[in-house]
């Protein structure tokens, strides 16, 4: 009898045993092309040799030194490094271990250096599952649903949803800042709102990338009303998108930016980036954590930068994103229930839907399974997991992007049988 929660959903019945680059391997060796990278995280792939040995010098020297007690070489290191990759204006690191609770950091920040109390976010944002962040997360039901009250002082307007709302881009973009505009006006006064938090492309939401006039709006409200421009790249962050920052392919300046998941190649690790000046408002002491900026982590997050710098896996990530997508398209035509399919560099997904036009969840499902059975990890997303996303690890080569088009066009045509 497993003790393991039910509380817990598998998207697969593997159990992985070992990880190597772009495949996994359960326990009967049979080989996986994972194209779920642990939710995008282990962006180097499973175990790259550079990653490894840098972890196991750290465990071997120092695992934990406790941030607000005593500092470690590791963190500083890596501050100084991720300085590097930052936008310049970003020069104070704050670390945590999740995604999540880089959200509340933000929003501790935010409420704190502004003094002012409502954040606004986007409609299929998906921010964590932690109170605060479940709070500003309306990326599907399970998210939500039964565990309210959450914090209070959160409004919610439209993101861009061109294929959904059945519109081109310029049309849902201009609905969702006329939308802003009317929270802005009604529901929350600028003079009490501290931030907007949105992120580049939705993830959870079903892989929607935003559009440059969405965000070059929000940044101009942002500066017109004195609020701050939070951008969570847990998921688009560390090259994923085939830019470094997801925020890049916009043109746009965040004033806090959140990072995690690929940070460090599954080590859990995260951080909120913001200006020194920004940082100083908070009271010294406002955040803090035992394990956060742990030094193995720290170490693992230097050696993925590296492995991403000297492999070219930024350049890599846009290129066999490009022939994901390509390929996608293809299968895409010959089977009309896949009716979308987008992305930027190796974040991308397949939207599913009825002859109607309604979200088809039903058989997005069962070709995420089909490519399971063939040997293809995949995972679901969208609010209603009607979008089968692929978002392998950034070292995925051109035969491996080929084999999993042929998984897919083969799980793909077994759905519409
Ligand atoms: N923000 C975004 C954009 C995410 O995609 C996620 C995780 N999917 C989170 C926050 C939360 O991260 P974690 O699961 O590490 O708490």
């Amino acid at each position: 009898m497993s003790h393991l929660s039910p509380v817990l959903k598998q998207a697969t019945p593997v159990l992985a045993s070992r990880g190597e680059g772009v495949y996994l391997y359960d326990e009967a060796g049979r080989r996986y092309l994972d194209f779920t990278a642990g939710i995008g995280v282990t962006s180097t792939g499973h175990c790259h040799p550079r990653v490894v040995r840098a972890a196991q010098e750290q465990v071997a020297t120092l695992i934990h030194a406790q941030y607000t007690t005593v500092l470690h070489r590791p963190l500083l290191r890596l501050s100084e490094r991720l300085g590097e990759v930052l936008p310049a204006t970003l020069d104070s690191l704050f670390y945590v271990n999740s995604g999540s609770e880089a959200v509340e950091a933000a929003i501790r920040l935010a409420r704190h250096a502004t003094g002012r109390q409502n954040i606004v976010v986007f409609h299929g944002s998906f921010h964590g599952r932690t109170m605060g962040a479940a709070a500003l997360t309306t990326a599907g039901p399970k998210f939500r649903a039964g565990i309210g009250p959450l914090m209070p002082g959160v409004a919610v307007a439209p993101f861009p949803q061109a294929y959904r709302y059945g519109w081109d881009e310029a049309e849902a973009t201009r609905f969702a800042l006329r939308e802003l505009d009317y929270v802005l006006a009604t529901i929350c006064p600028p003079a009490d709102t501290a931030a907007f938090v949105v992120e580049p492309m939705l993830g959870e939401g079903g892989y929607i990338p935003a559009t440059p006039e969405f965000l070059a709006g929000l940044r101009e409200r942002a500066d017109r009303h004195d609020v701050l421009l939070v951008v969570d790249e847990v998921q688009t962050g560390f090259g994923r998108t085939g830019r470094f920052w997801g925020h890049e392919h916009f043109d746009v300046r965040p004033d806090v930016l959140i990072t995690a998941k690929g940070l460090a190649s599954g080590f859990p690790l995260s951080a909120i980036a913001a200006p020194t000046e920004l940082m100083r408002r908070a009271w010294p002491g406002s955040q803090g954590g035992t394990y956060g900026g742990n030094a193995v982590a720290c170490a693992a997050a230097l050696a993925t930068l590296e492995v991403i710098q000297d492999e070219g896996l930024v350049d890599n990530a846009a290129e066999m994103g490009q022939r994901l997508q390509n390929g996608l398209r293809k299968v895409a035509a010959d089977h009309p229930m896949v009716g979308d399919v987008r992305g930027l560099g190796l974040m991308v997904g397949n939207e599913f839907s009825t002859p109607e036009g309604e979200p088809d969840p039903q058989r997005a499902q069962r070709a995420q399974q089909a490519a399971c059975e063939r040997g293809l990890l995949l995972l679901t997303c969208g609010a209603h997991g009607q979008v089968v996303r692929m978002i392998p690890p950034l070292v995925v080569n051109v035969d491996q992007i080929d084999e999993a088009l042929a998984l897919w066009a083969d799980a793909v045509a077994t759905v519409d049988l």
